[in-house]
């Protein structure tokens, strides 16, 4: 059985805590490799590493970290199909879902190249009489990532480009489910001239987490998970005076207007609902038809292609939906499904049964559609994570924005209309961090920030973009003069700039 070690100090080291974790192959149910868990004196010695290579990287100049972004840059697009076949081997999606996702980890690393601009500082002549101030934003030293199953290598890379090209030094805890991807990165950053100690992969679990929230040497946590494990992630984060971004689970409606293309909302539903089989913070999981008619066409456009869903291995280049996760997840998905037929919605398509010949014991669950879901139900409530979408009617517009910001998640949402007014409304009004107009999933592009609003966010900065730059680094105002002739002496008072 291969086993998967941790990346320190610029090289693969074993795990000695004699703690693993099975990594299984979605696709067959098999265990593939073992990954080491890290217990708390290995996370330190990876924290140390950190810090003495945060000596140099810091002052390294910006221009050189970015040549580092660039050459990593190269060698990931070189390295594409490897990167997502290791990505559906271990998540499960499909290959080419697998690739696009990475590629949008790419653009964060194109972001990062525009470091030395990204630096640039603030400069004020003669704040006072013959006194300049300027602004620079400085490192904040060792850093840490902690990431979800779900998208192995763009999650990462929305965090460690930007905090390396920063200056910071980077520890990242994967998934323990996929964790492969993240040594992948290591390897390349590696080849890519980035010194050693730089950027570390730590495998393990809560052991490993608790580890690094509490660790004084670690100034800031960037987190990316479900809600309970990301509100813990910031309250004991910061309760250690560390800087904390924990970004939580999702619930997003997408809004259908009676003006809007009820095929094009009937496309955007099925590939925003259903890839990736669900496994996104940023599907769509609640489709809020306003008006019954809108609930009808919608129900009758969407039941045939839920039903003739392509659920393959993601290795088969037909499949347009692969395997979910694990086992457990797989189960809780499911249960999730019978609690909607026990709380009375209507499961127009099941896909429980779905079997697949040759792969009876992977984890594949056939799309799932219910129709009349109401907001007093679990499945309405909760994120289930999963191929399954609920269509919830209501009868205005004004009903439709309600039911979006009563709900406790404010990730994503998106409106499909073809009314300039409404849309602009919708806008203005919903209270959820990403919006769509005509666009089911509205992720930011990397030179713009990702984050939710609400029990989807905890913290202050989004992700990636400016505010990514801000979160790795800290403030610094400098107020100089240089005086000429002879002092007049201590000045005991606030002073003023005259
Ligand atoms: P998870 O919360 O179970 O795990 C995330 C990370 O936390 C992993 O590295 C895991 O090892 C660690 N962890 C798990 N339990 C822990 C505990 N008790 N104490 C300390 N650390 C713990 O999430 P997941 O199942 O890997 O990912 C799916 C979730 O992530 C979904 O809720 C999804 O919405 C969310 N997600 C959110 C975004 C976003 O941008 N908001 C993006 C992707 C995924």
């Amino acid at each position: 059985m291969r086993t998967i070690p941790h990346f320190v100090g610029g090289k693969e080291v074993a795990g000695t805590s004699n703690r693993f974790s099975d990594v299984f192959n979605p696709a067959t149910g098999e265990v593939q490799a073992k990954v080491a868990l890290a217990s708390k004196s290995e996370l330190d010695a990876a924290v140390k590493v950190a810090a003495e290579a945060f000596k140099t990287w810091s002052v390294v100049t910006p221009l050189q970290r970015a040549r580092v972004m660039f050459r990593f840059k190269e060698l990931l697009e070189q390295n594409l199909d490897k990167m997502a076949a290791l990505v559906t081997a271990e998540h499960g999606k499909v290959l080419s879902d697998a690739k696009g996702s990475t590629t949008r980890g790419l653009e964060v690393v194109e972001f990062a190249c525009g470091i030395p601009q990204l630096l640039k500082g603030e400069f004020s002549e003669n704040v006072g009489t013959n006194v300049d101030s300027w602004a620079i934003r400085q490192p904040l030293g060792v850093v840490a990532g902690i990431t979800p199953f779900n998208f192995p290598a763009m999650v990462p890379m929305w965090m460690f480009p930007v905090a390396i090209a920063c200056g910071n030094t980077f520890i990242l805890k994967p998934s323990e489910r996929v964790p492969s991807a993240s040594l992948f990165m290591a390897e390349l950053l590696k080849k890519a001239g980035l010194p050693d100690g730089v950027f570390n992969v730590v495998n393990g679990d809560k052991e490993a987490v608790d580890a690094i929230l509490a660790h004084p040497e670690i100034q800031a946590v960037s987190f990316v998970g479900s809600t309970p494990i990301a509100e813990y992630i910031y309250h004991t984060g910061t309760a250690h005076n560390k800087r904390v971004q924990a970004l939580g689970g999702a619930k997003n409606h997408m809004i259908v207007m009676p003006d809007a293309d009820m095929d094009q909302a009937t496309d955007a539903l099925m590939g925003a609902g259903y890839g990736s089989a669900g496994e996104r913070c940023m599907a769509i999981s609640v489709a809020v038809a306003v008006g019954d008619k809108v609930g009808d066409t919608l129900i009758e456009k969407l039941t045939p292609r839920v039903r003739g869903l392509k659920v393959a291995p993601g290795t088969d280049p037909e499949a347009e939906m692969g395997p979910l996760v694990t086992k457990q997840h797989y189960d809780k998905v499911k249960g999730y499904v019978d609690l909607g037929v026990k709380e009375g919605a209507k499961l127009v398509v099941d896909g429980r049964d779905l079997k697949l010949q040759g792969y009876e014991n992977g984890y594949f669950l056939g799309g799932c559609l219910f129709d009349n879901v109401t907001p007093e139900m679990r499945i309405y409530k909760e994120e289930i994570f999963g191929p399954v979408l609920s269509v919830l009617r209501v009868p205005d517009y004004a009903t439709a924005v309600k039911l979006v910001n009563d709900h406790e998640y404010g990730n994503g949402t998106a409106i499909f209309t073809r009314d300039g007014d409404a849309a602009r409304d919708f806008a203005a009004k919903i209270k959820v961090g990403m919006v769509g107009i005509n666009v089911p999933i509205p992720v930011p592009m990397a030179f713009n920030s990702f984050g939710g609003w609400k029990r989807s966010l905890f913290g202050d900065h989004h992700m990636h973009g400016p505010e990514g730059v801000r979160f790795y680094t800290k403030l610094k105002t400098v107020t100089s003069r240089w005086p000429t002739g002879i002092r007049s002496g201590a000045d005991f008072i606030m002073p003023t700039m005259k």
